[in-house]
Order: structure tokens, then C-alpha cells, then sequence
């Protein structure tokens, strides 16, 4: 019982401390260029109950991480509407179903709460706090091209407070959509943004496009067409 209870410590620990997708290395970070300040748009597709203050309060979070490698996402609002099925591999089969639009770089869903989630946080509470937590629950990014996602925008149990928030899931979901995978130090996801960043001079870039390289290495220059399968980080 007692190792257990030191196991679910050590997760406690470890997920508070590691909001993002890896630990920063701040000399190596400030040791690295990344170029002039570019801004990329970020199409939104919110449930009802998702407020405008509640939306710039993302974006502002994002947005101060953003600074460490002079980005700026712009918030689009592009659609509010129900969500498409109860589940996140509903949400995303969805998005990948959109094709995005010429004024989008990203395409990003913000779930809400609805009275179906808090019936299922709480059939869910003792199985969460049984195995630790599932970091990925909180929202996802497909793995074809890093450029549609949702988060779950809206967090009120306060066990749920402890563990993550939506900014913080924003600033996660967010190093996917530049193409960043998970890992536990952030040289690697610093590389892959600098990377990005020199796409910006590609010649055969959309130039109304900002591009991506994909977890798998993959440069995506234009506006992806539709996507069929699911694959999300
Ligand atoms: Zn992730």
C-alpha cells in the first residue's frame, strides 16, 4: 500500500511539474536563433458554453510561451457549434474531415463541459485516482500533418485544477501544431520549431500558408487536403 501511495506521488509530481510536452532548457534555448517574429492563424471551432474572455486567456498563455521563439498565434473565430460525438477520437475523426480554409494555418476545437462530461468525470474519479493520470484525455493533436486539434477548454472540479488547466493543455496541444512530439527535455522540439521557422523561406511554400514538419519529420508547405485516418499524439 505504501509503495502505492509513493507511486502516485511520484506521478503527482512528475505531471505537475511537467506542464508542457518536456523540461526546458533555458541556456540552450536562449543559445539558439529563431528568426524575426511570424504570427500564424489559428482557426477556432468552440462549443457554445466557451467564452470570448475564456478565449483570450488561452491565447494570451499560448502566447507568452510563444515569445521564447518570437511567434504569435492569431485566435479565428471560424464556427460555434455542438460537439460531433461524446468521445476525443469523435472530435478529431471530425476535424480531419475539414478541409482548412484559405485564412487558416491551424485548425483548433475547444470542448466544453457539458452535464454528459460531469456525469462521466465522476463515474471516471476512482479509476483516475487508481492508475495516475492519462496526460492525453485533456485533448490531441492528429499525427498526419500537426495542423487540427482540440483541448478541452474548460475545467471546474478542482481535482482536474490540480492536475492540468486549459492553458496549460493549450501550451501542450500547441507544441504538437509546430510539430514538437513528446520528450523529456526540449532540445529537440526547439530544433523542430527552428526548423519550421525556415520553411518560412521555402520556395515552394504556400506563402499564405505556415508550415509544419509533421512528428515524423514530414514537411507539410501547403494546406493539407482531408485526412482519413486517426492518429493523434
Ligand atoms: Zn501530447
Amino acid at each position: 500500500m505504501i509503495t502505492r501511495i509513493y507511486y502516485i506521488c511520484f506521478l503527482l509530481t512528475f505531471v505537475l511539474q511537467c506542464t508542457t510536452i518536456g523540461f526546458h532548457e533555458k541556456k540552450i534555448r536562449e543559445g539558439m536563433e529563431f528568426g524575426d517574429e511570424s504570427r500564424f492563424r489559428v482557426c477556432l471551432i468552440t462549443e457554445p458554453d466557451i467564452t470570448k474572455e475564456e478565449i483570450s486567456d488561452l491565447f494570451t498563455a499560448w502566447n507568452h510561451e510563444l515569445k521564447y521563439y518570437n511567434l504569435k498565434a492569431e485566435p479565428i473565430l471560424l464556427e460555434v457549434m455542438e460537439r460531433p460525438g461524446f468521445w476525443g477520437t469523435d472530435i478529431l475523426g471530425y476535424l480531419m474531415d475539414r478541409q482548412l480554409t484559405k485564412d487558416c494555418d491551424r485548425l483548433l476545437y475547444l470542448k466544453g463541459r457539458t452535464w454528459g462530461d460531469i456525469t462521466f468525470e465522476v463515474l471516471t474519479l476512482g479509476l483516475f485516482v487508481g492508475v495516475g493520470v492519462k496526460l492525453e484525455v485533456q485533448g490531441a493533436v492528429e499525427g498526419y500533418t500537426n495542423t487540427r486539434g482540440y483541448i478541452k477548454a474548460k475545467y471546474i472540479s478542482t481535482i482536474q485544477m490540480l492536475f492540468t488547466s486549459p492553458n496549460s493543455t493549450l501550451i501542450h496541444e500547441g507544441y504538437h501544431l509546430l510539430g514538437c512530439g513528446h520528450q523529456l527535455f526540449m532540445k529537440d522540439c526547439y530544433e523542430r520549431i527552428r526548423d519550421v521557422k525556415l520553411l518560412l523561406t521555402d520556395p515552394s511554400r504556400d506563402p499564405q500558408f505556415f508550415p509544419v514538419i509533421t512528428t515524423s519529420g514530414k514537411k507539410i508547405l501547403t494546406r493539407p487536403e482531408y485526412l482519413t485516418y486517426p492518429n493523434s499524439e
